[in-house]
């Protein structure tokens, strides 16, 4: 089968001819229909080599979807045939925050050298993909594999996000969304469909900000230095009481942090190298919260794929064959690709 894998440290992933892989005992072979492209790919291939913590070559992709083409001996609880989404944060499956549905925070995955696919374990971007446990996977119920593909990690790590601060989005609150990316674009539908809060988006690129008016977003404003005077401005003063950093680097934190209201909320989400100082004196308002949330549960992934049944969110992609994803992960490199790019093997 053709996969698209990490194969150099350093150098662009190829597309390469493996064997279709055979599920072992309690695992599941998917025959894969959409996979995404995500920003953190990117960043993965940019980890320098001593410090680069997958084997190599590695098949990429964590944003999987297909349909079950064979079981491992031991294996229940999907059919042959059945269109399923890949929940990739795996977790032991054993421990309290797994029975919790919390598998993206097992304390035990690590040790246990349990990897997501994409992320260590062989990915989504090839024909086929192995998936270790049915408790993997959501049934996709009539949603469209393309669409579905990027809820897996662009939907469910938004979604993650904004359920921590809904408490916080209240009538007259505000949000805002700086990086209208792939998850981007998910998380300015989500706190529409979710909250009553003002959306304001940020972006450094126009078709990006247009991508978040034509999505939901109230206002969409080019992101720098003066950004945080222009929320102020259309908060009353106060600031927004929910900031998502889709970003993450110092200069988005930087306005995150001037952004946010008194007793707001920070999620860092984005991994682009820069972090926020929280102590007195450190630039927060009062009572700010700040976290660094990573992907989101399993219960997270089922909500999202129901917003996305109800059409309350929809990915907007731009879809490429498994020959043309080294080309797809160069144009969002360049920052050319509006939504998600979607790789149909
Ligand atoms: P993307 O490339 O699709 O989107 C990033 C967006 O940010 C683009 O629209 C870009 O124009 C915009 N941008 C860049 N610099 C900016 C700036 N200075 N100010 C405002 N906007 C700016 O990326 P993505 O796939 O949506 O991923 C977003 C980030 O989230 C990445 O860092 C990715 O690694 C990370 N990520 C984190 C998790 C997690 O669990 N924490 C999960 C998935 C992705
Ligand atoms: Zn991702």
């Amino acid at each position: 089968m053709k996969a698209v894998q990490y194969r150099t440290v350093g150098k662009a992933p190829e597309v390469v001819e493996i064997p279709v892989p055979e599920p072992g005992p309690g695992q599941v072979l998917i025959k894969v229909t959409a996979a995404g492209l995500c920003h953190s790919d990117l960043a993965v291939m940019g980890w320098p080599e001593e410090r680069f913590p997958y084997p190599l070559p590695l098949t990429l992709g964590h944003e999987g979807v297909g349909t079950v083409a064979a079981l491992g001996s031991g294996a229940t609880g999907v059919a042959e045939g059945e269109e399923v989404a890949v929940y990739g944060p795996w977790g032991c499956g054993r421990c309290r925050v797994c029975a919790e549905g919390s598998e993206n925070r097992c304390p035990h995955a690590a040790g246990l050298g349990i990897m997501p696919p994409g992320l260590g374990s062989p990915g989504a971007l090839a024909e086929y993909l192995l998936v270790d446990s049915p408790r993997h996977l959501v049934p996709l119920n009539g949603l469209d594999p393309v669409q579905a593909a990027p809820l897996t990690d662009a939907g469910l790590t938004p979604y993650h996000a904004i359920r921590g601060s809904l408490p916080k989005l209240v009538p007259g609150s505000t949000a805002v969304v700086i990086g209208v990316g792939g998850l981007g674009h998910l998380a300015v539908q989500l706190l529409r469909a979710l909250t009553p809060a003002r959306v304001i988006a940020l972006d450094v690129h126009e078709e990006k900000l247009e991508l978040a008016r034509a999505v939901g977003a109230h206002e969409a404003l080019l992101s720098g230095e003066e950004a945080p005077t222009r929320v102020r401005e259309l908060t009353g003063g106060v600031g927004a009481e929910a900031v998502l950093d889709f970003v993450g680097a110092r200069a988005t934190l930087a306005v995150a942090a001037a952004a946010v209201a008194t007793g707001g909320d920070v999620s860092v989400v984005g991994i682009g190298g820069g972090t926020l100082a929280v102590g007195f004196g450190g630039g927060l308002p009062f009572e700010v919260s700040a976290c660094a949330p990573y992907w989101g549960s399993r219960t997270d992934l089922v909500d999202v794929l129901d917003l996305a049944r109800r059409g309350l969110v929809s990915s907007h992609v731009e879809t490429f064959s498994l020959d043309e994803a080294p080309l797809a992960y160069e144009r969002l490199h360049a920052g050319e690709i509006t939504g998600r790019a979607v790789v149909l093997p």
